[in-house]
């Protein structure tokens, strides 16, 4: 059973990847204007921080959690034609466990450079959850559990439920990108109903942004929807449910 704050009923947390710049100019102000605040996981390299910090800062101090993305966002590359985007030297595949560690920590650092922050969560990037391959791989949650709150894990399509044994490194996560206003309905009505946590991973939010996207109108909806349940759903960023949760 998971108890929710003022006698709310199920969480939710809205995370957007990637730190593009339209979440910092049109996306966070529409959550605000909903009353509600997202987790926003930035890599370090090549978004929009380097070329925005002060914006990022705002946006932070506004309640927002910036969630960690590493620094340079490896992937595994598979299929690698798939991922010419991804340049090999960042193919999570081919990380060490000290690599991967160091990454995380200097993002950590560059985050709280902006934010002030000590504690955050972290959005597995491509939802990556191993690194290594074949016999060599191994989970990345346990070799970063000691440097972030909670990790969003793996792209499971579930809500994390009440009942179930929950791995705090890979809590699994459901899709918004693509999503109709429907389905996004359909997923609230379910976290009510199981008393569960929903953690929704979108990219942009309209097309131009990210060739993964939800699109506009579906995001208004939703926002709106949350905002008339919320004496019911709690909206809250990652790293703050993760901590409600681990400190009961
Ligand atoms: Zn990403």
């Amino acid at each position: 059973m998971m108890h929710w704050p003022d006698g709310q009923r199920a969480a939710l947390s809205l995370s957007y990847d990637d730190g593009l710049a339209h979440h910092v100019d049109t996306v966070a102000p529409a959550l605000e204007a909903a009353g509600l605040r997202g987790t926003f996981y930035v890599p370090i390299h090549g978004s929009d921080l380097a070329a925005r910090p002060a914006a990022w800062r705002r946006l932070a101090q506004a309640g927002h959690e910036l969630g960690n993305h590493t620094v340079f966002h490896p992937c595994r590359r598979e299929p690698a034609d798939a991922f010419g985007w991804l340049s090999p030297a960042y193919d999570l595949a081919d990380y060490r466990p000290e690599q991967l560690r160091a990454e995380v920590q200097v993002a950590n650092q560059a985050l709280q450079l902006v934010d002030g922050q000590h504690r955050r969560s972290f959005g597995h990037t491509c939802c990556d959850i191993a690194i290594g391959r074949g016999a060599d791989a191994q989970p990345i949650g346990p070799l970063i559990a000691d440097l972030v709150v909670a990790g969003r894990g793996a792209h499971t399509e579930r809500i994390v439920q009440p009942a179930a044994t929950v791995d705090p490194m890979n809590l699994g996560c459901c899709s918004g990108d693509g999503c109709q206003a429907a389905d996004l309905e359909r997923l609230v009505a379910a976290t009510l109903a199981c008393g569960g946590w929903a953690i929704l991973m979108m990219h942009g939010v309209g097309a131009g942004h990210h060739p993964l996207f939800i699109d506009t109108a579906a995001h208004a909806a939703l926002l709106a929807l949350l905002a008339a349940q919320r004496d019911t759903l709690w909206v809250a960023p990652v790293a703050t449910v993760a901590q409600h949760l681990w400190s009961r």
